[in-house]
């Protein structure tokens, strides 16, 4: 059986062709998914038997919401997810003057290692489908009762270690049949899979790449990221520049601030020399605390001198505002805690 979100509407028009029916159905099925009717008998334009025949090939899965929490403060919400194999994922939607974003999920875990962050504590569960990627907006759209324009893919998982399921993804997001968001707004964020870079660039997407840099240097960045021992920064920085001539997108570099360790004056120096050449710009984000880890979120005066240095060197740079702060465990934070929660259960 196959999740018939997985599918370009090409793709069920050729499945429609293959078991002799008539194309113009797939797309009004894939009508009836879009619009947020995801029961197959439900699609009442749709002969009896092809629906029968639907079933036996395919399912629509939609995961469920199994915690919702809404901040008082900007109205994020935080949503936990559970696909039909039990497995739980993080979904954030957060709104902007400029229309709802909503941060996505493309891995249950990460094995990538990065030591600030608590998506990967526990290494990597399983990838997920484009299908599966896409349905955390269909869901989530459908909760909020409003449309979602912009998507980050900057939730549990390297987008770039489940590369065939995320480039279908964006495909499926982008596609005007479907939720029609437009490519320039993706943002898709890696530590830094370099191989990966090159073949996403040839690709010539109009999405955003983002680069989870977070030192200036190779020493510093073995610190808390495994992926330097792999590539170094000047491996990941041609990698950049490739991007940046192929797709002619700014790349965004974003450096997460952790207090004493990576956010001195001299980093933001060194940081300015490494990326003076390219077209980009930088997102200082001060470290979310998560509890299993003691980095701590650098101190305001430190976040405003780095940033001060940066921009003295010509170098754009924003300071990410925090969303949600008042339900926001750190990211990764809520899935754990509930899955945690329901291990004590389990074992009373
Ligand atoms: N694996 C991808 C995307 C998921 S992480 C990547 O590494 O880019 C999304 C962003 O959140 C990355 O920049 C990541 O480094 C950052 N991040 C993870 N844990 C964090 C924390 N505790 N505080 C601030 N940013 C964090």
């Amino acid at each position: 059986m196959i999740n018939i979100l997985n599918l370009t509407l090409d793709e069920l028009k050729d499945w429609m062709k293959d078991n002799s029916e008539s194309t113009f159905r797939a797309k009004q099925i894939m009508d009836w998914i879009y619009k947020g009717t995801w029961c197959f008998d439900d699609m009442n334009n749709i002969p009896a038997l092809l629906i029968n025949k639907l079933k036996d090939y395919f399912y629509l899965e939609i995961p469920e919401v199994v915690n919702l929490l809404i901040s008082e403060k900007d109205g994020t919400s935080k949503f936990l997810l559970r696909y039909s194999d039990g497995n739980i994922i993080e979904s954030v939607v957060m709104k902007y003057k400029h229309g709802n974003s909503i941060c996505v999920s493309t891995q249950v875990g990460c094995k990538m290692g990065c030591k600030f962050c608590a998506s990967t504590l526990e290494g990597v569960v399983r990838n997920l489908s484009s299908g599966e990627i896409l349905s955390q907006i269909m869901v989530c759209q459908n909760e909020i009762g409003e449309r979602i324009s912009n998507v980050v893919l900057m939730g549990s998982g390297e987008p770039l270690d489940n590369y065939e399921n995320v480039v279908k993804f964006i495909k499926l997001a982008n596609s005007e049949y479907g939720l029609n968001i437009g490519q320039r707004h993706i943002t898709l964020s890696t530590c830094g899979l370099v191989p990966k870079i090159y073949e996403l660039a040839d690709l010539n997407l109009q999405i955003t790449l983002a680069i989870s840099l977070h030192a200036p240097n190779d020493a510093l960045r073995k610190l808390t990221m495994p992926v330097a021992y792999k590539y170094s920064i000047a491996e990941l920085i041609d990698a950049c520049k490739y991007y940046t001539q192929k797709t002619n997108r700014r790349i965004t570099f974003e450096y997460a601030l952790i207090n004493n360790t990576n956010d001195s004056n001299d980093h933001a120096k060194e940081l300015s020399h490494l990326i003076k050449n390219i077209l980009c710009h930088v997102n200082l984000i001060p470290i979310n605390e998560i509890t299993e880890k003691s980095y701590k979120k650098s101190s305001l005066k430190n976040v405003e001198n780095f940033y001060n240095t940066l921009c003295n060197y010509g170098i754009e740079t924003t300071i990410r505002k925090e969303m949600g702060s008042d339900i926001n465990a750190a990211c990764g934070q809520l899935r754990r805690s509930f899955i945690e929660q329901t291990k004590s259960e389990e074992e009373v």
